[in-house]
């Protein structure tokens, strides 16, 4: 059934809480001024009351704004974090910030609830390179290999998969895997699989079938400007996602997904980080960290980015229908095998 439902704005003194609430929450750190503060704290207000009104959770993935992430969000983190968190949700509404595959995964660990994606054409370049069909194809010729998917995958290809896997652990998990089996199909991300199988010792072709999909934000990354980011911050700790090119990923000092890098920056002494990804990451980490200093080098997303705090707004007033995200059951039900085969293998690993 549609939801309208309207929030008056806030009041001044309402208005003045919520402005310096964002100030604290640390989005003075990245640069916000007082105009800019107040503008937002007008939609954040109505946004976070709305919420209570309906009973609903915004889950966030750390390459969003940061006003989303630190302004309305009631959980922030990686793929995996947000995974692992949406199965333990109570409210019955989950507004989703990030894109549809992420979306689509929050549906399939919660097939009763309504999840809505505010930004609905929010895609991905690794998810669209991929269709169960093109996956079909590919286990035909491959009899009997098992396929472990990155979590950048739609409902459908996560569905004809054995396991999936995030950045956070994809080496564990394809380690297990290879105790196993002697190769394994790894789909989408054709640097990431490279990467993993350079790190595991496999050949790729014998060991490993590769597909070649990209994210098209970190595969621009220039691995030659690491070695002149170098010599202009001495000392700078470079950190790049899993999903970078091999070379690049063999030019910095460190590489995993965005929680290893959160963890990383919180534990390191370096005088400086260069995080080379998304551009949101950088952000949320200036507002957690905001002693340690932090060297740009990042992309920004265009689908992470296409999540505003208006189209939330309206997400919870008045939900149209492409924002409701639904999976079919059968596609839900096998997918959920493939996503909950990740955790039982985490958690296996983890206690090894
Ligand atoms: S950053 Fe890359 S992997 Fe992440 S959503 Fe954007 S295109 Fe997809």
């Amino acid at each position: 059934m549609k939801t309208k439902v309207r929030i008056p704005q806030p009041k001044a003194s309402e208005l003045a809480d919520e402005v310096d609430r964002l100030a604290d929450a640390g989005l003075s750190e990245v640069g916000y001024g007082e105009p800019e503060l107040e503008r937002l704290a007008k939609v954040t207000w109505r946004i976070n009351r709305l919420k209570k009104e309906l009973g609903a959770v915004i889950p966030a993935h750390v390459y969003q704004r940061v006003e989303i992430v630190k302004g309305v969000a009631d959980f922030v983190g990686d793929s995996y974090k947000l995974a692992k968190d949406c199965v333990s949700v109570e409210a019955e509404k989950i507004v989703f910030c990030g894109v549809r595959f992420m979306a689509e995964t929050a549906k399939i660990l919660n097939p009763g609830k309504e999840v809505l994606l505010p930004a609905k054409e929010a895609g991905c370049s690794l998810a669209d390179s991929i269709t169960a069909k093109d996956l079909r194809a590919l286990k035909a010729r491959h009899p009997g290999v098992p396929v472990v998917s990155y979590i950048n995958t739609t409902a459908a290809v996560k569905a004809e998969s054995d396991v999936i896997v995030t950045s956070a652990n994809a080496k564990k998990i394809l380690a297990w895997m290879y105790q196993r089996h002697h190769k394994v199909i790894f789909v989408p991300d054709g640097y990431m699989g490279l990467n993993l199988a350079r790190e595991l010792g496999k050949e790729v072709g014998r060991d490993m079938v590769v597909w070649g999909g990209t994210c098209m934000v970190h595969e621009n990354f220039d691995a030659g400007a690491v070695s002149f980011y170098r010599r202009m911050y001495p000392g700078v700790e470079i950190m790049a996602h899993a999903e970078c090119s091999p070379a690049l990923v063999q030019a910095v000092d460190f590489v995993g997904g965005t929680g290893d890098m959160m963890r990383r920056v919180k534990e390191s002494k370096a005088p400086a980080f260069m995080l080379v990804t998304e551009c949101g990451l950088g952000d949320y980490a200036r507002t957690v960290m905001p002693e340690k200093k932090f060297i740009p080098m990042c992309r920004l997303c265009p689908h992470m980015r296409a999540n505003e705090l208006g189209r939330i707004l309206q997400c919870l007033e008045d939900p149209q229908p492409a924002q409701r995200v639904e999976v079919p059951a059968a596609v839900a039900a096998a997918a959920k095998r493939s996503i909950e085969r990740m955790f039982e293998i985490a958690e296996d690993t983890a206690k090894a």
